[in-house]
């Protein structure tokens, strides 16, 4: 048996806990669960743009901080939220104890702004809860063997959620959002997105990988491999939201969502005489940082040689250095005037109609794709970005996405 199938595991994201206000908001719907008998462990993000606020302070005394002082300086978001949940909370009549990171025993690697948790020791949080206290975890951080202090990499609060669900097997695992759910596309760019009421792990995976904000893709990651479904709800409302599972067991080849990735960048290489050689060099030294690719193209053809790499663009500066040090990379450029766009979808490579759907859109719309990349679940594009969200919207309803009057699914 499970001793802790009791056990509710939730975590609010910034915006949910941007105020004062908000924050007391959210100690009540804490509390309500609470009174309904459940074991609660509060996972908690900074209050509102508090993480972007403390990078930007940190660039105005340096311009390349060194990274474990950055992840001094960006904990102590998450240390303000929880103390002032844990206050709210004790101010209700209800017991209430608020942890860092490393007094949870999220353990995680060496890697500075990227940590990976490695290990959960969860010992005293294990012994609040059944001291009957609700536990507030911050999130987003953990300790280093050397007991440094990391971060997970930004949004990472979701994936401390995920990791905490699945060490306990707890009985629930929520992320309250502000948008409420998982939708066909970003509702704060496209009014007419639906709510999706469940989808698969792979599916999730793709959208959050191509830049769906909604979850940090390593706690959906955390979640397929320990089988722990993810409720993602508003924190605003009693609505339901959508669950991220495993079990949408028909087979299906329909389109789940459309995303965009604004924040990248590429990195180009002119007419290379070995672009196959070149690509590799890139990537290794990607690799070597620990910088994901997000889309690669590389080809000879037709006596034209081409490369195109495509990274996240908040790792630009790092990149660009190393990219300076190896002396015949050269010729390497950077473009930072595209995005990537993604259509996401069990079986989508064994419908060729979709993919001709999408050129045919953006090309109404006046995109032309640089390159384009299909897998077995999803093709990208990647575009210039202009007029980008304007072509978002149009593909959505070109592919029949549209929110009818009759209902969410
Ligand atoms: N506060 C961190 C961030 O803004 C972590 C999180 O919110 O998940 O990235
Ligand atoms: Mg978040």
């Amino acid at each position: 048996v499970n001793p802790w199938k009791n056990l509710v595991v939730q975590n609010f994201g910034g915006t949910s806990l941007a105020t004062p206000e908000r924050i007391k908001q959210v100690a009540s719907r804490v509390v309500e669960e609470k009174r309904a008998g459940k074991d609660i462990i509060v996972v908690v993000s900074a209050m509102g743009d508090t993480t972007d606020r403390l990078f930007k302070l940190a660039k105005v005394v340096s311009s390349n901080p060194p990274k474990r002082e950055l992840d001094m300086l960006l904990t102590a978001g998450e240390r303000i939220s929880m103390s002032l949940l844990s206050m709210a909370i004790s101010e209700m009549g209800y017991e209430a104890i608020s942890f860092t990171g490393s007094q949870s025993g999220i353990v995680t690697d060496t890697a500075h702004t990227r940590a990976k948790i490695v290990d959960v020791r969860a010992f005293r949080v294990k012994d609040e809860l059944t001291k009957g206290k609700i536990v507030i975890v911050a999130g987003f951080q953990g300790v280093s063997p050397t007991k440094e202090v990391t971060t997970l990499g930004r949004g990472g609060s979701d994936t401390t959620c995920v990791a905490l669900a699945a060490a306990f097997d707890a009985g629930r695992c929520e992320i309250f959002t502000d948008v409420g759910g998982v939708y066909t596309a970003d509702p704060r760019l496209v009014p007419n997105a639906r709510k999706l009421g469940a989808i698969s792990y792979d599916e999730m995976l793709e959208l959050a990988f191509c830049g769906a904000g909604v979850l940090h893709w390593r706690s959906v990651d955390i979640a397929r491999r320990f089988g722990v479904d993810i409720h993602v709800r508003s924190s605003f409302s009693k609505e339901c939201g959508t669950v991220v599972t495993a079990k949408e067991k028909i087979e299906r080849t329909d389109i789940r969502g459309i995303t965009q990735d604004l924040n990248v960048v590429r990195i180009a290489v002119a007419d290379p005489s070995d672009p196959v050689a070149v690509t590799n060099r890139i990537l290794t030294t990607l690799e070597r940082f620990d910088i994901p690719a997000k889309l690669v193209v590389a080809s000879r053809l037709e006596k034209k040689s081409t490369v195109s790499i495509v990274i996240p663009k908040d790792q630009i500066e790092e990149i660009t250095a190393r990219l300076a040090e190896e002396p015949d990379l050269n010729k390497v450029s950077l473009d930072d005037d595209v995005a990537t766009i993604s259509i996401v979808g069990n079986g989508l490579c064994a419908r060729p109609g979709v993919a001709r759907t999408v050129l045919e859109s953006l090309a109404r719309s006046g995109i032309k794709p640089l390159a384009i990349s299909t897998s077995g679940i999803s093709m990208t594009v990647l575009a210039r970005r202009q007029n980008i969200v304007a072509a978002i919207r149009n593909l959505h309803s070109d592919l029949g996405l549209d929110a009818t009057r009759n209902g969410t699914q």
